[in-house]
């Protein structure tokens, strides 16, 4: 598998590389500037970038097990996704954040299953941050199956990132000065189907189709 990374690696050098020569050389000359900040999930199935087709320089990306944004917090000294937001948001100016979720999430699946991911320490805690996202969904007589649960339980969890990111005082005055907007997205892995939270709805609606 290494083998196929560095032969990837080594016609991404003499193709992509060369190609885009100017795009590169003027993001390492001038800097990073990206107008977007994007909370994705580590899920190999899911890649910003690609779905998106943007180029390098584009989006400033953030990944963690399910998307999940934490609330502003002063306790604790391992914020890795709140110090990276911060740099998107403070340092880097950007314009929109997107928390970007998707179907099938192993880190929401696992929510569902009281023996999976039990003796994996950090993820429990870590899924937490979903927990009211989980209750909703089991509240709901409507929701049966397990798939439909975490299938909600994914969209609602999105809901919940973006309550969260109206936590971080630096984000909500920006907001509040329409420097910046938050958005929520939800991918499906099977049929590239791409939805967007409405937030006046409160609903989830393809981005593609007219509301
Ligand atoms: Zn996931």
């Amino acid at each position: 598998m290494i083998e196929q990374l560095i032969a990837g690696y080594q016609r991404f050098k003499q193709g992509y590389f060369q190609e885009n020569q100017a795009l590169l050389q003027r993001l390492a000359d001038e800097g990073q500037n990206p107008r977007v900040a994007i909370i994705a999930c580590c899920d190999s199935r899911v890649d910003p970038s690609l779905m998106l087709d943007c180029s390098p320089g584009d989006l400033f990306i953030v990944r963690n097990v399910a998307n999940l944004v934490p609330p502003c917090e002063a306790s604790g000294a391992w914020h890795g996704t709140s110090a990276a937001l911060q740099f998107a948001v403070c340092g880097l100016n950007v314009e929109h954040i997107v928390v970007l979720g998707h179907t099938q999430c192993g880190g929401i699946k696992s929510m569902f299953d009281d023996q999976e991911h039990d003796e994996m320490e950090f993820i429990r805690p870590w899924m937490l941050l979903a927990g009211r996202a989980k209750q909703t969904v089991l509240a709901n007589p409507s929701i049966e199956s397990v798939e439909d649960r975490v299938h909600q339980c994914g969209l609602e969890s999105i809901k919940t990132s973006l309550g969260n990111l109206l936590t971080f005082p630096w984000i909500s005055e920006k907001i509040r000065e329409n420097k910046l907007q938050i958005h929520g997205w939800h991918y499906d892995i099977a049929t590239a189907q791409l939805l967007s939270f409405d937030s006046v709805q409160g609903a989830f609606h393809a981005v593609d189709q007219k509301t």
